[in-house]
């Protein structure tokens, strides 16, 4: 067959189930899809051949025996922050460019124990610091709808690999919106979970309090089948919960939209920078929303102008404590002929850093420095409190809140935005995090150029069944979800 990077996770379930392809042939279908057209998307770190087809034969014959489950066999790609035993793990730095794991993250052994196929590793900003994937020491994916736009950040190798069909469903991870933005830019349905949901254990650490895995595929169908693989209460993150999975594929049809009440935050847009046809094509959504029998209700979300500078106090202090384990002794990148051990230390973490996590280190040292600890840090833990409380009064009001993903479609590669206007894009995105609450982005349509525009939903605690439900039924009444960029037509 020459379509099957065609197939939906479901469709691809019933085609191995019903013998119609094996997960050799499939997997052998990706990967020359990926030797031909990555070439021009550079989404991959590492494709790992050798290990992907022997996984897959692994699969065939589990299924011989009887022993499949229903993911059996499909292919995934890893964000390359995921720890992959034996498999370089980069984190898009130069400083991890020589790391290989010695074993794998709870998210990535969860995958094998389903059976899943690792494809190989892909793209991201550098320590997922950024929304362009600009940052990575590896250089710029390219976004499939326009290959001279970036595809997001920081999942944005996640975000290109299935939206050029160079595999099926992929994992990212999420800080301030590294799953939700990319998934926009990109015309993907991307879930951020509830923080503690899905395990963070052998995740590359970038602000721990704040972090999160969750899946990015084309539909939120999709999304369902890899988060009953991946959530999980794990004992080896201490923040993981202890709370009973959900089913999702099983709940997809649970939440009805007939009486669904969706919180159009009055400050949201009013945003200025929100693009016209973003907030169009938002505003359409949620029309096509209200025809299907939802509910708008206008709410107040009163802090959302300390988002910003909330989340860039906390996620870069955080970040400046877990990165200092990159000393050039245990880990990673070492700089030549150290003249001292202090000498040893600077130029390793100098040479082996790139310019956006320097600068993220140096905000977060001075925000935790004895100073301005109490000015800065413990003031913006204080705001977060805040925004949370802000949030959980909204939902005394309604069931799940809309906004735009991100107030622009898809940047340039190079647009060089200063970091403020780059920081400025994710208001969206990063108060989700700051709660811990789960959020979805759904493709609604397109600007004027053909690039993607995403819709998000934000829902209370452990409300992901809803969420990938509500997406659900709108993508069963529409079909943005399925419209594919030029790229992703091309056959190997
Ligand atoms: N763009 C945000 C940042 O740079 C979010 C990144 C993320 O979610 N990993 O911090």
């Amino acid at each position: 067959m020459t379509d099957l990077h065609r197939l939906s996770i479901r469709e691809i379930s019933e085609g191995l189930a019903a013998a119609k392809f094996s997960s050799r042939e499939l997997t052998e279908h990706y990967l020359k899809r990926i030797a031909k057209i990555d070439p021009q998307v550079r989404s991959y770190v590492t494709v790992t051949n050798d290990v992907a087809l022997a996984q897959a034969d692994a699969a065939d014959a589990l299924r011989q025996a009887g022993q499949a489950t229903a993911l059996t066999g499909i292919p995934v790609a890893h964000k390359d922050i995921f720890c992959t035993q034996g498999i370089k793990t980069s984190a898009g730095s130069k400083m991890l460019d020589n790391f290989i794991s010695p074993y794998d993250a709870t998210v990535v052994a969860q995958g094998k124990n389903a059976g899943l196929v690792t494809l190989g590793k892909v793209n991201m900003d550098e320590f997922a610091m950024g929304s362009t994937s600009e940052s990575s020491f590896y250089g710029a994916t390219k976004n499939p709808w326009a290959l001279d736009h970036v595809p997001g950040g920081s999942s944005g190798g996640s975000a290109a690999v299935v939206a050029a069909d160079l595999a099926p469903f992929a994992t990212g991870t999420d800080t301030g919106g590294s799953i939700r933005q990319p998934a926009s830019f990109c015309g993907l349905t991307g879930l951020k979970p509830t923080y503690g949901r899905v395990s963070r254990y052998g995740i590359i650490a970038y602000a721990s309090s704040l972090d999160q895995a969750g899946p990015m595929a084309r539909s939120a169908e999709d999304c369902a089948y890899l988060m009953n693989v991946i959530a999980s209460h794990d004992a080896k993150d201490s923040t993981s919960m202890d709370k009973a999975v959900e089913d999702y594929v099983a709940n997809l049809n649970a939440t009805t939209l007939k009486g669904l009440r969706i919180g159009i935050p009055k400050q949201y847009f009013n945003v200025a920078g929100l693009d016209a046809a973003v907030k169009a094509r938002v505003e359409e959504s949620l029309k096509k929303l209200e025809e299907l029998g939802a509910v708008l209700v206008e709410i107040d979300l009163n802090m959302t102008e300390s988002y910003v500078p909330t989340y860039y106090l906390i996620a870069p202090a955080e970040a400046s404590s877990n990165l200092s384990r990159y000393d050039g002794v245990r880990y990673g990148y070492r700089a030549e002929n150290p003249q001292d051990i202090l000498d040893l230390y600077k130029r390793s973490r100098s040479e082996g850093f790139g310019a956006e996590v320097q600068r993220r280190i140096l905000i977060g040292t001075y925000a935790l420095s004895a100073g301005y600890y109490d000015a800065y840090y413990v003031k913006a833990q204080k705001v977060r409190r805040l925004i949370q409380q802000d949030f959980l009064k909204a939902f005394e009001q309604v069931d799940v809140i809309a906004a735009p993903t991100a107030p622009t479609t898809a940047y340039k590669i190079g647009a060089s935005l200063d970091p403020v206007e780059m920081y400025l894009g994710d208001i969206y995105t990063i108060a989700v995090n700051l709660a811990g609450l789960p959020a979805i982005s759904a493709p609604v349509g397109f600007d004027q150029d053909n690039l993607p525009v995403g819709l998000q939903l934000i829902g209370n605690y452990w409300s992901e069944s809803q969420l990938l439900s509500v997406v659900h039924q709108y993508q069963q009444a529409t079909d943005w979800h399925s419209k594919r960029a030029a790229i992703a037509e091309e056959n190997a």
